[in-house]
């Protein structure tokens, strides 16, 4: 029979990590609570202060989330970002959120990751960016923005290669996206 949606959360909250920390059930650091949202260190920071915000409920990856709770996620991050720069006297930080194992998602509970910096201290690798035809780029533009639906109707349908915690695995197929000439230079994000 075929797995639903429903069957792949239920399989993947029986063997998560973020749930049994949320529960309780695993120790965790935690530095923020409330109803929905849960925060706490993570505990193999890039820098001290490196913190992991979780909606209690359990979802894989972000788009599966409900609006509201969306809203409510990033409200906190928002907060904790902001509590985070003053408590660390970071120069800057980092918001980064994974999606699918493609996209370096390890644990599949959606979480941010706030990690703060310090000027140069070069603790997060430069992205493998690359150059791109502007032609190609409106062309893929306009290609995108066909198949957006009204923002208010959005559902996600996961593909099989978002699995996570299966870093060996290959995908069944191969991506959409177009191939992209990459820079020879490094650039920071
Ligand atoms: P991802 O690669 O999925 O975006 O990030 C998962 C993060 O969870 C990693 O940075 C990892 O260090 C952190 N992590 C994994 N297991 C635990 C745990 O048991 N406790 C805490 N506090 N963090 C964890
Ligand atoms: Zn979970």
């Amino acid at each position: 029979m075929a797995q639903t949606q429903q069957d792949v959360l239920k399989a993947s909250k029986e063997q998560c990590i973020f749930c049994k920390i949320i529960s309780g059930d695993i120790p965790a650091a935690k530095i923020y609570e409330d109803d929905r949202v849960f925060a706490f260190l993570d505990i193999n920071p890039v820098n001290a202060g490196h913190t992991l915000v979780v909606p209690k409920d359990h979802y894989i990856v972000l788009p599966q989330l409900p609006d509201d709770l969306a809203m409510h996620l990033i409200k906190v991050v928002k907060y904790l970002s902001g509590a985070i720069f003053e408590m660390t006297g970071a120069h800057g930080i980092n918001i980064i959120q994974n999606n699918g194992a493609a996209a370096g998602q390890e644990v599949p509970h959606v979480h941010f990751h706030i990690i703060p910096r310090i000027q140069d201290d070069k603790s997060i690798g430069p992205w493998n960016r690359s150059k791109i035809d502007p032609e190609k780029l409106k062309q893929i533009a306009e290609e995108m923005g066909k198949n957006l639906k009204p923002i208010s109707s959005s559902t996600v349908k996961l593909s099989s290669n978002t699995a996570v915690s299966k870093k060996t695995s290959k995908p069944k197929r191969k991506g959409k996206l177009v191939k992209v000439k990459r820079r020879t230079s490094t650039n920071s994000p």
